[in-house]
């Protein structure tokens, strides 16, 4: 299986969508560049795998539950590059019944191992990293998500793709990486808005500003407003505002991350959050093959 990427680009939305209200709202479209690789994941993978490949090592490992956008970009990345991938799955169920995220995990060649739940839960420990890699032939291990210094730095990447004309820059957030490395990216006369789509989600401003100690963060803010039940649940509304957002500017949200964004988003222009000259950059992160578990609900 061959990796094609597309080139990214900045679409603007209708003027419709934000009412003329604020200068302008568009879309860093990173949803475009494959087809299964979520976008951010891509930029956050490649940098990781060229530092493994650096150091001479054959191959990295890393984690994800059965509907992992991270694992299966790690399996298309590590392919791509040409070094092999161990994906360890939560739960040993999944063995049995491979989701078609799995199964583009094999495809892309990628070497699965089904941990139980409780060995899952370990994945931070340093005994289990060691045992997993003794058994996998000492790879670079990669955290969940991407979630270190050079996710961070392969986030920062994608800054580069973004205009200095931008005021605001709206990004959704997982495990913070894309957000950091944004930040650290972007010019001092950008704001940084981060839109968490758990539960409870304001525990993520502690590991967000971990990373960013020492530095000026006067330019970043963090919402957790629109979560809509909690991580990867939906509502009926969102939905609704998925089709909307698609017939107005035939853009395809996912349900996971960005719908739950651009709602927020279009919830704070609406109230006067933003000033009426502000122009709005929003990342498309992508993670569009997650809408299959909204059935025939969607429009596109
Ligand atoms: C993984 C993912 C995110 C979150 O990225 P983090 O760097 O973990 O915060 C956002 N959007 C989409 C579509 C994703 O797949």
């Amino acid at each position: 299986m061959d990796i094609i990427l597309e080139q990214p680009y900045i679409q603007p939305l209708h003027k419709d969508w934000h009412r003329q209200q604020v200068a302008s709202v568009s879309m860093l479209r990173l949803d475009v560049l494959h087809p299964v690789v979520s976008g951010n994941k891509w930029y956050k993978l490649k940098h990781n795998i060229q530092y493994a490949l650096s150091e001479g090592y054959k191959q990295v490992l890393t984690f994800g539950g059965a509907y992992s956008n991270h694992l299966v970009a790690a399996a298309a990345t590590a392919k791509a590059y040409g070094i092999g991938a161990v994906g360890i799955v939560k739960g040993q169920y999944a063995e049995k019944q491979l989701t078609p995220t799995l199964k583009e995990c094999m495809d892309y060649g990628m070497q699965l191992h089904f941990a139980t739940n409780e060995d899952y839960a370990k994945k931070g420990t340093a005994d289990y990293l060691q045992l997993l890699s003794d058994r996998f032939n000492a790879p670079f291990i990669i955290p969940e998500g991407g979630a270190n210094e050079w996710g961070r730095e392969g986030a920062a990447e994608i800054a580069q793709l973004i205009p200095q004309e931008y005021s605001y820059i709206c990004v959704s957030v997982g495990t913070g990486t894309t957000l950091v490395g944004i930040y650290n990216g972007t010019g001092s006369e950008q704001q940084v808005l981060g839109y968490v789509p758990m539960k409870h989600g304001s525990y993520m401003k502690e590991i967000v500003y971990a990373h960013l100690e020492g530095m000026d963060t006067s330019r970043l803010s963090l919402y957790d407003d629109w979560h809509f039940g909690g991580f990867g649940k939906h509502t009926a509304a969102l939905v609704n505002f998925m089709n909307e957002f698609y017939r107005d500017n035939q853009v395809p949200l996912d349900m996971v991350y960005t719908a739950k964004m651009m709602y927020g988003v279009q919830e704070q222009i609406n109230s006067g959050f933003f000033p009426a000259e502000a122009n709005i950059l929003c990342i498309h992160t992508g993670g569009l093959q997650g809408n299959v578990s909204l059935g025939g609900q969607l429009i596109y």
